[in-house]
């Protein structure tokens, strides 16, 4: 395949729907600290700097195209779901107040609160931008590993919201959770040319990138971003939600969403071995489940905090910055490389109280400064 540049990347884009309200390119910057701690040059990009406010995220850059169509449709509202801490929902309500359209959030109690006495953190952001909030608790069987039953009833529910709509004659646009729309899968083509083009003031090409993955919004723009760049670039995705049976997403989606991509800009595209050869997802570093804090992941946020003044999250970034670590120490990153990690946003999420963290994290917050 041809190498693409910038300008012919964005020519690639020109006719799809979008709006641009966020910061775009977010800032690339080395680690030094942590750069000289290890012997790998480590550099972080900001798209939890991507704006409009100060609690950007990796969801900015799907909602632009996302809203981007909304606005073509006409669509008077958007309905989401999440959990009660969803930073999508909250980085989709922004959009929707900047457009004037409705924004509504089913929101499942997924980690067994009920209904929360006080809104902290995204639930508090969320509740501020006026987002039409359902929360969905279920109290038959609040142990339950398997938690679908919930999810269909927030589905359920949503099932219910859009018919009236539509039986009133208005337009409503389901964005599914992590929006994880078809309309933002291309956005993180834009995402991986950015950084192309941002490490050339360091080095010829990116060796690796580390990101946070969930609804696999954004690993398929990397691939395809990967190829049209020319970079041998290694995708690594930290899992943050278990990929299998009974799951919302998996490999075979991420697989899905390559090929579309590649149908999408007409470009002439690999073997199935070799799509299948670029998506090296790790689940090592997700802990129990979904959002459950782990041990290396409070580590991680503690390194990223004393070495370089950089915030991290418990349920995102912490486990996915603790994996990078873990690939560095153990050696499987060779020294001198050139590794982007990929600050994915999150920090609303900070500010749920305590008992978002374990109990290393809330020790080494509580204790004695000296
Ligand atoms: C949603 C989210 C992710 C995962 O991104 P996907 O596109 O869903 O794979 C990672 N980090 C943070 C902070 C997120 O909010």
């Amino acid at each position: 395949m041809k190498k693409y540049s910038s300008e012919d990347i964005a020519e690639l884009f020109k006719d799809i729907p979008k709006v641009s309200k966020a910061f775009y390119p977010t800032p690339l910057h080395k680690l030094e600290n942590i750069s000289k701690k290890y012997g790998v040059n480590v550099f972080i990009k900001r798209e939890d700097m991507s704006g409009p406010s100060s609690f950007g995220g990796n969801k900015v850059r799907k909602i632009e195209y996302i809203v981007g169509e909304a606005v073509k449709e006409n669509v008077d509202a958007i309905i989401t779901m999440g959990g009660y801490q969803s930073n999508a929902s909250v980085q989709l309500s922004q959009y929707c107040n900047l457009y004037g359209i409705h924004p509504i959030a089913v929101l499942g109690d997924n980690h067994n609160e009920g209904i929360p006495k006080e809104r902290k953190g995204n639930l508090l952001l969320n509740s501020l931008l006026g987002t039409e909030i359902h929360l969905v608790v279920r109290k038959e069987s609040p142990d339950d590993p398997n938690l679908n039953p919930l999810w269909e009833e927030v589905k359920e529910k949503i099932r219910k919201i859009m018919a009236d709509y539509e039986a009133r004659g208005k337009k409503i646009m389901y964005v599914p959770v992590g929006c994880t729309h078809p309309a933002g899968w291309v956005s993180y083509i834009r995402c991986f040319d950015e950084i192309y083009e941002q490490i050339k003031s360091y080095a010829n090409d990116v060796d690796y990138i580390f990101h946070a993955n969930g609804s696999a919004g954004s690993l398929p723009g990397f691939v395809v971003g990967k190829a049209l760049k020319g970079s041998n670039c290694k995708v690594i995705s930290i899992n943050n939600r278990r990929y299998g049976p009974g799951e919302q997403v998996g490999v075979n989606d991420v697989y899905e969403r390559i090929k579309y991509l590649y149908d999408k800009f007409n470009l002439e595209c690999p073997s199935d071995e070799e799509i299948r050869s670029e998506i090296n997802i790790d689940q090592n570093y997700l802990g129990e489940k979904y959002g459950a804090p782990t041990e290396v992941g409070a580590e991680a946020m503690i390194e990223a905090a004393k070495l370089e003044g950089l915030f991290l999250d418990p349920v995102y970034t912490g486990k996915s910055f603790s994996g990078l670590l873990s690939y560095i120490k153990s050696g499987k990153i060779p020294k001198g490389s050139n590794v982007v990690y990929i600050h994915t946003g999150g920090t609303g999420g900070l500010f749920n109280g305590y008992h978002v963290f374990n109990q290393k994290t809330i020790d080494f917050i509580t204790r004695e400064h000296k």
